[in-house]
């Protein structure tokens, strides 16, 4: 959307004047469906030892610059070496940071869409060209487009899996296909990784062109926290540190995102929750007259057959229950996002969409 400066202040940056921001509306309804969050808080025990972890935390000082231990803590978690590991403030960080390193003005990223809409959107803010590529009718990736998007030779490209917004995790031979012949680097981004069959990670290593993003946003039930972190060759991360802002992971992240990790079983379990309840969902909706896609995640995208996307949307908020309107998106016309919540807001949903759709 364009805006105009007000009087006397000089104009944006040229390539972002017809920028569209980042929309995701937060109104508050006593459903909401629509940011993939967990509907579960996390363990009360977490909470405990932050609780102590904070009282311990010198407030007058700067943090750790390199956030050591909450490095080593998601290294062993990984089995790989902290210096692999770069942590930030969401993951939307991490990409930011490894865009500003390797891709800005004069290099090129490549996406394969429909998929996270921060990615071209990170890359373009750095300066990049983006180089969009489609995924076929099934939302997987099609080998020829494949050849044709890294023919042009760009610096990064991203794959998400499972991927956001359409829920299929990619298969790990398109994943090692892409990785063979990838002329810069491939990012695989993993937020929702605890939900898929595999994950990029085992492929890491110091002389692979790979990087692998993941969050605490999702599966650890922390969104409020903002941490994600990276893994990917010990001299990228170097790279990266000398890009991020100096001090820019907060002790108290810090503190709570290595606690987070002595409750992992507990995590799996909320994970193993969600997968059934996805069943649930995923089985209501086959009996309705919408298309929807497999899922890999903690979420279902689907489509009206009869009504438009956008009016059963506006008919869901009506009814309190807020979704993810992707109508607009790209190769995703008429399409909605619902997250899985817990049992009592996925019936809400489903009576709700089903009075929509009557
Ligand atoms: N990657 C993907 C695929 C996502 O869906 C999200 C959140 N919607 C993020 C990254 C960003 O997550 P955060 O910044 O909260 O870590």
């Amino acid at each position: 959307m364009a805006v105009t400066p007000a009087a006397g202040l000089p104009a944006v940056r040229a390539d972002l004047a017809l920028f569209d921001g980042y929309h995701s509306p937060q109104v508050d309804v006593a459903v909401r469906l629509n940011t993939n969050e967990s509907p579960f808080p996390p363990p009360q025990a977490w909470l405990e030892a932050l609780h102590d972890g904070l009282s311990a935390i010198p407030f007058h000082r700067y943090p750790d610059r390199r956030a050591t231990a909450l490095r080593a803590a998601l290294a062993e978690s990984h089995g790989v070496a902290p210096a692999q590991v770069f942590a930030a403030n969401g993951s939307n960080e991490a990409l930011l940071v490894l865009c500003l390193a390797y891709a800005g003005a004069g290099r090129t990223v490549a996406v394969f869409e429909p998929t996270y809409a921060l990615h071209s959107h990170i890359a373009r803010i750095t300066g990049a060209d983006v180089s969009v590529g489609r995924r076929d009718d099934d939302f997987r990736l099609d080998p020829a487009e494949v050849d044709r998007v890294l023919a042009g030779r760009p610096d990064i490209t991203f794959l998400c899996s499972p991927n956001n917004p359409t829920g299929g995790a990619e298969p790990r031979a398109a994943v090692d296909d892409v990785l063979d012949r990838v002329p810069g680097l491939l990012v695989v981004d993993e937020a929702y990784g605890q939900f898929a069959p595999w994950s990029a990670m085992e492929l890491v290593g110091d002389d692979v062109p790979l990087v692998v993003v993941r969050t605490y946003s999702k599966t650890w039930s922390m969104a409020a926290a903002r941490l994600g972190y990276l893994v990917g060759p010990a001299s990228l991360v170097a790279e990266l540190e000398k890009v991020a802002l100096p001090y820019h992971l907060d002790a108290v992240k810090q503190v709570a995102g290595r606690l987070a990790l002595r409750f992992r079983s507990e995590m799996e379990a909320r994970v193993a929750t969600i997968v059934e309840e996805r069943g649930r969902v995923a089985a209501a909706l086959a009996d309705l007259p919408v298309d929807a896609w497999p899922s890999d995640a903690n979420f279902i995208l689907f489509r009206p057959r009869q009504r438009e996307g956008r009016d059963v949307w506006q008919g869901l908020l009506e009814r309190s229950v807020l979704v993810r309107d992707c109508t607009a998106w790209p190769a995703l016309d008429g399409c909605l996002r619902v997250t899985i919540g817990t049992p009592d807001e996925n019936r809400s949903f489903l009576a709700a969409l089903r009075e929509v759709l009557a």
